[in-house]
């Protein structure tokens, strides 16, 4: 592996300076569970590791009714299975981080490394996108938020610019008597990635002819994971045997899978059909046996 200088800056500013001024030599360093292995790959050759995982206030978990949850982005992909806070309110997001990896994996993982690595097989990301998350990102001085779906541009791009560092994750609280499945396909059971990935949340909304809510979002099946917004129209009006073929065929009509050495672009779409039908199917499942004042 290429040598490199291993730096610990104390502040986000003090991160943030030294990657302006290293712009294109420095690589920032949250886990390492993908830096390192480009890393000695030699598919990355940066002159400086920044290590910022140590920053204050990167590995907090906070909850407020109002703000709804904030993860630092350092937290710990182990972190975010076993807060007891996600896992009572924002529970997909817990489901779908404990099928990253290992254990060991998920104790050096962290969220922001999963988002912020950009791959389009990300399991945290599709969890996120239909829970609305928002990313708060420190540069400049100052901090901003953007929404997910707009900070993931492509496979591997982000909208970080020079000297950007992601710091937390923000997710409003979701609606009441939600029920969830994150579904992902991967070769082999055990720490694999995904070749398909599907999240799904439903809920009851008396406005909607169906009586429920749905919002789905595919990952490994596109540039970026994405939500299926048309599959998700057709549940608002139904979601009998017939709505739910149609929504999950919808589904698939919405993927743009790439046939690579893991599986064929046919496979995955045939998969995000499977696996969406499924999902409703369980979520629908897990919502009628709910008590009816949840
Ligand atoms: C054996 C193994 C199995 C794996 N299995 C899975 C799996 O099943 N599913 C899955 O999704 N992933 C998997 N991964 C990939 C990896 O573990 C995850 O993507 C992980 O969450 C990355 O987090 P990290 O903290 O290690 O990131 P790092 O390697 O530290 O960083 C990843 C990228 O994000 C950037 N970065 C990190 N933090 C920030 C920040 N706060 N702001 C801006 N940029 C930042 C880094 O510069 C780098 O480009 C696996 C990896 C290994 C080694």
């Amino acid at each position: 592996m290429k040598k490199f200088d291993y730096v610990k800056p104390k502040t986000l500013a003090e991160a943030s300076t030294f990657m302006i001024k290293h712009d294109g030599e420095a690589r920032l360093y949250a886990g390492g569970t993908d830096v390192l292995i480009l890393t000695r790959s030699g598919f990355i050759t940066p002159q400086y590791i920044v290590d910022i995982k140590e920053i204050p206030s990167l590995r907090d978990i906070s909850f407020d009714e109002t703000a709804g949850l904030s993860i630092g982005a350092a937290a710990t992909l182990n972190a975010v299975a076993i807060s007891p806070i996600i896992r009572e309110k924002f529970g997909l997001l817990a489901e779908a981080a404990e099928t990253i990896g290992s254990y060991q994996v998920r104790n050096r993982a962290t969220i922001g490394g999963n988002i912020c690595n950009a791959s389009p097989s990300a399991d945290t990301v599709p969890a996120l996108l239909v829970l609305g998350a928002m990313a708060w990102v420190f540069g400049g001085g100052e901090e901003k938020a953007v929404p997910l779906d707009t900070f993931l541009t492509g496979p591997g791009e982000t909208g970080l610019g020079p000297g950007d560092i992601l710091t937390s994750i923000q997710i409003p609280l979701p609606p009441a008597g939600n029920a969830y499945r994150y579904l992902k396909l991967g070769r082999v059971r055990a720490a694999d990635l995904a070749l398909v990935g599907v999240a799904v949340l439903g809920f009851p909304q008396a406005g909607n002819p169906s009586g429920y809510g749905f919002r789905i979002a595919l990952g490994a099946v596109a540039p970026t994971a994405i939500r299926a917004p048309k599959a998700e129209a057709v549940l608002v009006e139904s979601v009998d045997a017939e709505a739910i073929e149609k929504a999950a065929r919808t589904a698939m009509r919405t993927a743009r899978p790439i046939s690579d050495v893991r599986a064929s672009a046919e496979y995955r779409s045939a998969m995000v059909r499977a696996l969406t039908r499924r999902g409703i199917k369980e979520v629908l499942e897990d919502l009628h046996q709910m008590p009816n004042d949840q």
